[in-house]
């Protein structure tokens, strides 16, 4: 199954795995993403064990790259108690439900250093909440060797962490256990925060100096509806956005990221504009 490569979809969870499991298959898709998070009610999904059954006989015949995408109620950074315990429990919930479905990633926002004191040195105050952030992940990884977080770069400005890729240099000297972090690359909000895309080998060797290319496991392939430099976070399909096919055709194709899976997150839209979107992209 699938000609497509590496190229996924993030996908929306309906009602159950059984209808995730089919869409993937309907769209040819060997490589997905999903958020836990059910689209109708706003609510974690719960699963049949019969449900449960049909995701990981799919996982065994067609479905070779998963990932989930962790809920945006998730604030890992939090400046606030009670929200960093609360997300420090949806987390261990999400990693808990990615385990029993066989999925090694979770793909995860670094948060923000919303709350925390501003220095002359640090004025975004992004020292505290990466050391917060740190405190999370190594609370969390203390006891997890089946999932490991990807940590996503972000788009917006200001106070918002690992928008500057510098951010996750800077992290990794507070982690405990950084060999179980990983590291997505999003080219929309790279591109909209300011990153130039092209030459790709400049942007690849900073990235290797930032997150590391042995750690990145992952490509968000999306374009973006917002300018360069924006730090405004609107995907767009790709080739039909600002970044455009020049700049993102050689996502693909890049020896040193050719292996890596490549997941699209498409606005929404029906199947079939999405398998056209599937079908030219591979062709590019
Ligand atoms: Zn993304």
């Amino acid at each position: 199954m699938s000609s497509h490569n590496n190229l996924g979809l993030h996908l929306r969870l309906k009602d159950n795995l059984a209808s995730l499991v089919e869409e993937a298959q309907l769209l040819e898709l060997s490589c997905i993403q999903f958020f836990l998070v059910e689209q109708k009610n706003h609510q974690y999904i719960t699963f049949s064990p019969k449900d449960k059954q049909i995701f990981l006989s799919a996982r065994q015949s067609f479905l070779k790259d998963v990932f989930i995408h962790s809920s945006y109620w998730i604030n890992a950074a939090s400046s606030k108690k009670d929200v960093f315990n609360v997300s420090r429990a949806l987390l261990r919930r999400e990693i808990k439900t990615a385990k029993s479905l066989e999925i090694p990633y979770l793909v995860l926002h670094a948060g923000s250093s919303k709350g925390y004191t501003a220095t002359p040195e640090d004025p975004l105050g992004k020292t505290q909440g990466l050391q917060t952030l740190a405190r999370m992940l190594n609370a969390i990884l203390k006891k997890e060797s089946d999932v490991t977080i990807l940590l996503e770069n972000a788009a917006h400005g200001s106070k918002t962490l690992g928008n500057d890729l510098n951010d996750f240099l800077a992290l990794k000297g507070y982690l405990d256990f950084p060999e179980k972090i990983g590291f997505c690359l999003d080219t929309a909000h790279a591109y909209a925060y300011g990153y130039a895309l092209s030459p790709i080998d400049e942007l690849l060797a900073f990235v290797d100096k930032t997150m590391g290319l042995a750690s990145l496991k992952l490509i968000h392939f999306n374009d973006s509806e917002n300018l360069f430099g924006s730090m405004q976070d609107k995907h767009a399909f790709p080739g039909a956005g600002e970044i455009g096919q020049d700049m993102l055709a050689p996502f693909l194709h890049h020896p040193s990221i050719k292996g890596l899976p490549k997941i699209i997150e498409a606005p929404v839209s029906s199947r079939q504009k999405l398998l056209q979107i599937i079908e030219s992209v591979s062709s590019w």
